[in-house]
């Protein structure tokens, strides 16, 4: 390369912590349903895979199987994992499942979905926009952010995931907002968990990385550890937008990226 050509040589991404398999049904896990991630993983370089499906739909979640998907495929890391909702019905299950399995698996991410109907997801697209409709949107953030808060009291989660999902149909606050992040990120780091950079955000009406860029250099700041992630419903979606979530990272100056098993973290340096 001739020394006046910019560089466009990028961070290599290995990892994506956030994916459902189950897609957005209750499915079981077979070899049939999990082999495709695997495929997928290794056809993009990613290493390092985390099963995150929802924990309503847990009852499809068979460890067993990821055990003989992990003996199929040697070169891949694959992680037992489950995304805890804040579900004010369904998840009452879910949380006591995850305390049943909790040896077993390797990582629990935590997501607010839920504000107050307990019968709608607000982050549906484009249903959920109705519940910000002639509401105070400084009080729905500062209520997102008390049920954030409270997910982590459970004791139950290992990484926050999209961490400012609240801003999915582009609503923004007035007021306030600073402090409402500073402490929620100091919540975060006095319990020493990690939080994703989700590729999803992308492809949400909001257009934006979760979180957002001061959010992330905030929480840079503070040492807190982060994972890479796409949300990704389908195997073809695994490690999407993951080139640009690579350049976006080394602007921020992200360097290292976090790895679990058994809950147990690590931080791994990225390469070019
Ligand atoms: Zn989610
Ligand atoms: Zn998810």
């Amino acid at each position: 390369m001739q020394a006046d050509q910019p560089c466009t040589r990028n961070y290599q991404l290995f990892s994506d912590y956030h994916t459902h398999p189950q897609g957005h049904r209750a499915q079981s896990y077979t070899q049939a349903l999990l082999q495709p991630w695997a495929d997928s993983a290794r056809r993009l370089g990613l290493k390092d895979l985390a099963f995150t499906d929802h924990d309503r739909y847990h009852a499809g979640i068979h460890l067993d199987e990821i055990d003989r998907l992990r003996e199929q495929n040697p070169d891949l890391q694959i992680r037992a994992g489950i995304e805890l909702d804040n579900d004010p019905v369904r998840s009452v299950a879910g949380r006591k499942w995850i305390e049943r399995h909790w040896d077993k698996l390797d990582f629990v991410l935590g997501s607010v979905h839920f504000l107050d109907r307990a019968d709608e997801m607000f982050d549906s697209v484009p249903d959920g926009a109705a519940q910000f409709e002639g509401r105070n949107i400084d009080a729905m953030y500062s209520d997102y952010f008390r049920r954030i808060r409270e997910l982590i009291e459970t004791g139950l989660v290992d990484c926050l995931a999209h961490l400012d999902l609240i801003k999915i149909h582009g609503h923004r606050p007035t007021a306030g907002f600073a402090s409402l992040i500073d402490d929620t990120l100091e919540f975060i780091r006095r319990r020493n968990l990690a939080i994703e950079l989700s590729t999803a955000g992308w492809r949400k009406p909001v257009n934006e990385l979760y979180p957002a860029d001061n959010i992330v250099g905030l929480a840079r700041e503070k040492g807190i550890p982060f994972t890479t992630a796409s949300d990704a419903h389908s195997h073809v979606q695994l490690g999407d937008n993951f080139p640009a979530l690579a350049r976006k990272m080394a602007d921020l100056g992200i360097h290292q990226v976090c790895i679990f098993e058994r809950h147990k973290r690590a931080e791994l340096l990225l390469q070019l």
